[in-house]
């Protein structure tokens, strides 16, 4: 399996028009030889954000500080890559900011160990890149790991950023399947000035139409040794404890990796066309602007 080569998962922020579009007609769960592949996991390592983004999907805005344990991670990377025999297309290594970690280096390293073949992409909003130091640098370079900026409209110091990327032979990509690296010359092609805006609401039902849901299967989400099929259903802690609401989740809306007996079941999850939780979502895919907001409102997700 070429790590560089497969073509991309979901996103942690926004999509462009052009990548949802390709997505929703390549949810693709196998590999050349017709087996099971897991396509892409997503894991949070920081889960609050130094950008405060309204109607982020991963309610980072929201969330309080708070790291992935590292012995925890290590623990259910392990597991992960057990379960799936090392058979994974990409890891995307994301947050909230996974920047704000302060064992970036640790937590990148791990990964690589626990996928020698996987394309690993760190998701970040690039608010921080510019500051890291040199070991982060090294440590990406010698682990073959990319770098995926959420492009948004934010001044960024892209040409010093773009000068280290070279220097230590690190790729940073405009998109998630890595094909085209990020120049200054086609920065303004990657950007993204909206997000798709998801409403949860108590008083749905199951007849809501959920074929418009953009994240399923294309943004599973480990988090704790569960995989869930969003990051609504993954995060949706922080949406309720900020706002004291009870949108809780059954047994039913993630799988326990360490309940899983083979490989079929993971296949089966990332088939599920409605999971539960999603009687109380309605994915009618609003399109917002990009805007960060210094107060965040229950309505930016109702
Ligand atoms: S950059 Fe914005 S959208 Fe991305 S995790 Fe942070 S707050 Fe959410
Ligand atoms: S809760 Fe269900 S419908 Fe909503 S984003 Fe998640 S998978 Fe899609």
């Amino acid at each position: 399996m070429n790590r560089r080569k497969f073509v991309g998962a979901c996103c942690c922020c926004a999509f462009t028009c052009a990548g949802l579009a390709f997505l929703n007609k390549n949810p693709k769960i196998l590999n050349e030889e017709n087996e099971f592949l897991m396509h892409h996991v997503g894991v949070h390592i920081a889960e609050h954000c130094n950008l405060s983004c309204k109607y982020c999907c991963h309610f980072s805005c929201i969330a309080e500080k708070e790291f992935y344990d590292l012995d925890k991670f290590k623990q259910d990377m392990d597991k992960m890559s057990s379960v799936l025999d090392k058979k994974l297309v990409e890891l995307q290594l994301l947050g909230g900011e996974p920047l704000l970690n302060p064992q970036i280096n640790e937590y990148t390293k791990y990964s690589r160990e626990c996928f020698p073949k996987t394309r690993i992409n760190i998701i970040t909003n690039a608010t921080l890149l510019d500051n890291m130091d040199k070991t982060f640098w090294e440590t990406l370079n010698e682990n073959e790991i990319n770098i995926v900026p959420s492009l948004y409209p934010i001044k960024i110091n892209w040409s010093s950023i773009l000068d280290k990327a070279e220097k230590y032979n690190v790729g940073i990509y405009g998109y998630y399947d890595c094909k085209e690296k990020l120049t200054l010359s086609n920065i303004d092609r990657f950007q993204k000035p909206f997000f798709y805006k998801m409403k949860l609401d108590k008083n749905t039902n199951d007849n809501i139409d959920k074929s418009k849901c953009y994240m399923r299967p294309k943004c599973t989400n480990m988090y704790n040794g569960k995989l869930y099929p969003c990051t609504i259903i993954a995060y949706i802690r922080h949406f309720n404890k900020k706002f004291n609401k009870d949108f809780y989740l059954t047994e039913n809306d993630y799988l326990d990796l360490y309940k899983v007996k083979n490989i079929s079941e993971v296949e089966k999850f990332l088939k599920t066309t409605q999971f539960p939780f999603c009687k109380y979502c309605i994915p009618d895919n609003e399109k917002v602007m990009w805007e960060n907001s210094k107060e965040h409102l229950i309505d930016e997700w109702t």
